[in-house]
């Protein structure tokens, strides 16, 4: 086994209190271009790079939201999603991709609000969130949420949703089962890791519903679509999705 850097053995303060230190003795670098980082700019993304995250703009799958498709892309005509639409803000690379990196998998938090103050300048013009009745984010399991400290998915949807004035239900659909990380895994291996994952609890609460299912990246979307299956258990009247990134060929 490795040894993992010191940094990370010492408690949350005191890491903090290093890397604070280190970042003040040597002028840090952006994650994406490399050139040093100004006093004013957000930490760790310069802010020439921030100007470099790719919005997506119409056309897209009225269904599925692929961008470049007029009408409805190919998997959308033949075997429909179960969900009435799914949008995203941006495509996962470059900056958007260090971003998020270091919000969820680096527990970075400070990105937390500057990703929600994207989201709702930038959010799809056909996904007004004001018009649902719950916001849900993508739970992880407990034990995910002890490790890491929070739900990335939370974070965003709470952002989201308060902008909106729309309540967020986060003890309603639920991550029953541990499950691999799915960015470990290829296509296939993720559709079979995530079956059975999502339990609907209290299912009255969203039963005629209007629900708005928030997460962070859509890859090939097997997590969208079990999650969506089993809210649809609960016989809502309605299921959309709305994603900060999604990658450009799932
Ligand atoms: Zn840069
Ligand atoms: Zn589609």
């Amino acid at each position: 086994m490795r040894s993992k850097p010191i940094t990370f053995q010492l408690p949350s303060v005191l890491r903090e209190m290093f890397e604070t230190a280190i970042v003040f003795l040597y002028p840090a670098k952006c994650r994406v271009c490399d050139d040093s980082l100004g006093v004013a700019s957000m930490p760790y993304i310069c802010a020439d790079c921030w100007q470099d995250i790719r919005f997506l703009e119409p056309p897209w799958c009225d269904i599925c939201g692929t961008p470049g498709v007029n009408g409805l892309c190919d998997a959308c005509a033949t075997s429909p999603p179960r969900y009435g639409q799914l949008r995203t803000v941006a495509l996962y690379q470059t900056t958007l991709q260090q971003a998020i990196h270091l919000f969820k998998f680096e527990k970075k938090k400070v990105f937390a609000e500057h990703l929600i103050r994207l989201i709702n300048v930038h959010i799809p013009v056909d996904c007004d969130v004001a018009t649902y009745d719950f916001v849900l984010p993508i739970p992880i399991h407990k034990k995910r949420l002890r490790e890491r400290g929070f739900n990335q998915a939370t974070l965003l949807a709470d952002g989201i949703a308060k902008a909106a004035g729309v309540p967020v239900l986060t003890n309603t659909l639920v991550r029953k089962r541990h499950t691999v990380a799915q960015s470990s895994l290829d296509r296939e291996a993720r559709q079979q890791n995530i079956v059975g994952a999502f339990d609907v609890l209290d299912p009255d609460i969203i039963r005629g519903k209007r629900l708005l299912v928030i997460d962070d990246v859509f890859t090939t979307g097997a997590t969208i679509r079990e999650a969506v299956n089993e809210l649809w258990t609960a016989d809502p009247a309605e299921i959309d999705v709305l994603t900060l990134a999604r990658t450009m060929n799932p």
